[in-house]
């Protein structure tokens, strides 16, 4: 990229972003007020985005993340970011996995690490990065192709228009366009799983039934449950009606994950079914559950639906690098299991953003060819450890049996770990006979 060198030297250099998700805004917030930069985001959908998408669910994000973030950005936005973390239990992030009668098989609260996990709002973290950024992010713009020589690249747009700039990025999530274009042999794995995300109001009653208090994951054979909330920390509770939540509210979240071919309503496609059906869907595959599992599937709101079907990015090796490049789940989108992917594209923008920002004693090529390496690595490394647990869930859940033995796996893994024993276990921790003894041996060793 030569020609680019030489032209930033004289004039600000022109970084579109292509997607106003969690990383596409990042980058632009850590870029706008650097005046070597001139910035610019589109996105295809509207400001005001959809209340019933994902839009309005919740992330997850290690506190180191958020505090890098956090000392990057204005101050106003810096107060909006605040706002969007969600207040926890006392414990902390403390969640486990269970089965479907609620016995629980192995608790994730032995590092600080995991019981720090801040709980953000998709939609308030979306309305702190859109914060004053009129300027620089365009809705309603649907981008098509690139075109690229060494000279830079021209963007199209479904519209007809088109511009130019010196880097392109593609934030485009999972389905990415520029992804397709840039590497077009790349491939996504469909895992053949569904999951069917719901809210539910949360009020002090409903925060009494998540299970363990923070939440988990339910295990069943060939299906799946995962429950979190999002605490709102200036107006924790409501609201009380079961029609409509709004995306600014708390939430108690529960997702149901099944192979698609499995559903009970074979009638129609999961993409046809109503809202109502979905419900009926999660309720016929609750009905043999634990009453409290059946309950939690019972209060949700059907109009809050969100259907996700489960694929992965094959591995990508680096391209070649020039003024196009990738960031988040465009270059490698995972299952939500370890719910690592928001954090993920936030941790490439602020790679980017840095790489970008570093003085020219690198030529730029380099520093993206740098940016685009380790992008992968670490990427694909999240995408690997959220397989794994896709793996756990359903591969290794197949059959009964199969369930039974992993689960027997997962007490083992339970008991060699040393838990906080002060915090209370709102459920029995079951293990069999023979782990019970070895626990009570284990126990008198220490
Ligand atoms: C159900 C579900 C639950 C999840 N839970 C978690 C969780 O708990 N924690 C977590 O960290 N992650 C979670 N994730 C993953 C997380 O949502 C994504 O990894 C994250 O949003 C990726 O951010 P991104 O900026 O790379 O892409 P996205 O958020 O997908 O944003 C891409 C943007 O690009 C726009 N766009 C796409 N194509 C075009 C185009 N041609 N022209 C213009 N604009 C375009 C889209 O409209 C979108 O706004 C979950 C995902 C799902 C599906």
């Amino acid at each position: 990229m030569p020609a680019i060198e030489e032209k930033q030297s004289r004039r600000p250099l022109r970084v579109v972003i292509i997607g106003a998700g969690p990383g596409g805004l990042v980058l632009a917030q850590l870029l706008h007020k650097d005046k070597r930069f001139a910035v610019t985001v589109y996105e295809r959908g509207t400001p005001e985005g959809d209340g019933h998408s994902l839009a309005g669910f919740r992330i997850l994000m290690p506190p180191a993340t958020f505090d890098c973030l956090r000392g990057q950005v204005d101050r106003e936005v810096q107060d909006l970011l605040d706002r969007a973390v969600g207040l926890s239990q006392p414990q902390g992030n403390r969640t486990c996995l269970m089965d479907q009668y609620c016995r629980v098989k192995y608790r994730s609260d032995t590092t600080e690490q995991a019981r720090s996990m801040h709980s953000i709002s998709r939609w308030k973290l979306r309305k702190a990065l859109l914060h004053n950024s009129s300027e620089f992010v365009h809705f309603n713009r649907q981008f098509e192709r690139y075109e690229a020589d060494e000279n830079g690249v021209r963007a199209h747009f479904a519209d007809g228009e088109s511009i130019e700039c010196d880097v392109l990025v593609g934030a485009d999530g999972a389905g990415s366009r520029i992804r397709k274009q840039l590497i077009p042999n790349s491939t996504r794995h469909d895992t053949g799983v569904t999951i069917i995300y719901f809210k539910a109001p949360f009020t002090p009653e409903t925060e009494a039934m998540i299970p363990w208090g923070s939440g988990g994951m339910v295990l069943s054979p060939r299906k799946s449950m995962v429950i979190s909330y999002f605490k709102n920390p200036e107006k924790p509770y409501g609201p009380y009606h079961l029609e409509n939540i709004d995306p600014d509210d708390s939430f108690l979240m529960v997702g149901m994950g099944c192979y698609s071919d499995e559903f009970h309503n074979q009638s129609k496609s999961p993409d046809d079914m109503t809202p109502e059906e979905l419900k009926d869907e999660c309720l016929a595959r609750a009905q043999q559950w634990h009453p409290l599992l059946l309950s939690l599937v019972a209060i949700t709101v059907p109009n809050s639906v969100f259907v996700a079907r489960i694929k992965t990015q094959d591995l990508i090796d680096p391209w070649e690098t020039g003024s196009v490049t990738l960031l988040g789940d465009a270059a490698h989108s995972m299952t939500p299991y370890l719910g690592k992917g928001a954090s993920s594209a936030i941790a490439d923008a602020m790679s980017l953003a840095e790489t970008l920002k570093l003085g020219s004693e690198i030529p730029l090529g380099e520093r993206l060819a740098e940016y685009e390496k380790s992008m992968l690595k670490r990427g694909f490394a999240d995408a690997r450890s959220s397989m794994l647990v896709h793996h756990l869930v359903f591969t290794a859940g197949n059959t009964p049996w199969r369930a039974r033995l992993r689960n027997m796996a997962l007490c083992a893994l339970d008991m060699y770990f040393t838990h906080p024993a002060t915090l209370p276990e709102p459920f029995p921790v079951r293990y069999s006979k023979e782990f019970k003894q070895a626990k009570q041996k284990n126990k008198k060793n220490v």
